[in-house]
């Protein structure tokens, strides 16, 4: 299959796996990259990458996962908008077995009677206020770079319908800033970074030179094999020769600029402010809020929260993983009260998480 096949070439991948090998010796030291998209990380469980490199080489995970790296209070919020009375909460799949304090999660009180809807787009949302004019459609936004212009547009096209029983509760988050935090952060040692594929074709690759400007590698890989052993032969290639900028591995996909439109859509319906990230903490200037002219659409002004004391599941490492500052079987509860069936932490609930993915592909 074009543009598959030809990223997956095993003699291609061992070709690229030999120069890898040579430029690892000649560095001479711990290398440790980390991966900041959860498909990313999916791959490289599911191709066996981390299992093909010199032991000189860590991949460790990063907050790639919006699910994963959405702060409890936010998920404790989006389960008290749920539970208001004539409300019609809509979301993406992953975020109802997320669990908010306590343990409970949106699949839960959906079971309990609560009309909590799985959307794939959030356009949907839209055709679902405009069949129950008598109810409020409250869509909770969440994604990065990638999802956040659908969502932005989705209110646009609210707006210009005078849909007035739709609401937005937003928890966008940027990637570039949460970048910043982890350069930031004393305890990690990270020499460069796989960058997202997905965001960047939104962001392009301008947006991640403050790493080189912090003297770490960073390459914007793709999702395949070929793609994957590439992207770490580059950032070896600069790590080297301590010629940092921003490669663009997954060319087929990314440029420089990335798409110019989304981000304008995205500009015109949020602006940025401090989130709270999981494991992060606050960020400044990493949330997409809903700015001052689609007030009147955003969920919070509409339905007022109360104070909501949130607290993070006991035994629960995923700030830790979403830092890169352990793995998951370094967690007690990994693979013992935490598995698929039965999540503790958003990190082994999502598609997307690090703790699936290490149990899916490398426990
Ligand atoms: Fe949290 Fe489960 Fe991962 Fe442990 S294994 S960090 S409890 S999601």
């Amino acid at each position: 299959m074009k543009f598959i096949d030809e990223y997956r070439d095993p003699e291609l991948v061992r070709k690229l796996l030999n120069a890898v090998n040579v430029l690892a010796e000649k560095i001479g030291r711990p290398i440790t990259l980390m991966e900041i998209c959860g498909t990313h990380t999916h791959a490289i469980g599911r191709f066996g990458i981390r299992r093909l490199l010199p032991g000189s080489i860590r991949l460790i995970s990063g907050p790639g996962c919006p699910v994963c790296v959405t702060s409890i209070s936010d998920v404790d919020r989006a389960l008290y908008l749920a539970e208001r009375p004539n409300v019609i909460f809509a979301t993406f799949g992953d975020m109802l077995r997320v669990p908010g304090t306590g343990g409970r999660s949106l699949q839960q009180i959906r079971a309990a009677g609560a009309d909590v809807r799985i959307l794939s787009s959030p356009l949907d949302g839209l055709s679902i206020a405009e069949e129950n004019p008598t109810r409020e459609v409250v869509f909770l936004g969440i994604g990065f770079e990638t999802t956040a212009p659908t969502v932005a547009s989705t209110l646009r096209s609210a707006r210009r319908k005078g849909l007035k029983n739709f609401s937005l509760f937003s928890v966008h988050k940027t990637v570039p800033p949460a970048i910043q935090a982890l350069l930031d952060d004393p305890g990690l040692d990270i020499d460069g970074f796989i960058c997202p594929g997905h965001v960047s074709v939104i962001t392009g690759g301008e947006a991640y030179r403050l790493i080189p400007e912090a003297g770490r590698a960073a390459v914007i890989t793709g999702f395949e094999p070929v793609d994957m052993v590439d992207g770490i032969l580059l950032s070896l290639q600069q790590i080297l020769e301590k010629r940092y900028a921003v490669a663009i591995q997954y060319a087929r996909g990314v440029t420089q600029g990335g798409n110019l439109r989304a981000r304008q859509t995205m500009a015109e319906v949020f602006e940025p402010g401090d989130a709270d990230w999981r494991g992060l903490g606050v960020i400044p200037g990493s949330g997409l809020f809903i700015r001052k002219e689609y007030e009147s659409m955003n969920a919070l002004n509409r339905f007022p929260l109360p104070e909501i004391h949130s607290a993070e599941f006991e035994g629960c490492r995923c700030g830790e993983i979403l830092r890169g500052a352990m793995s998951p079987p370094e967690c007690r509860l990994f693979r013992k009260a935490c598995t698929p069936v039965n999540p503790v932490g958003p990190c082994m609930v999502s598609s997307e998480g690090t703790c699936a993915a290490y149990l899916r592909y490398e426990a």
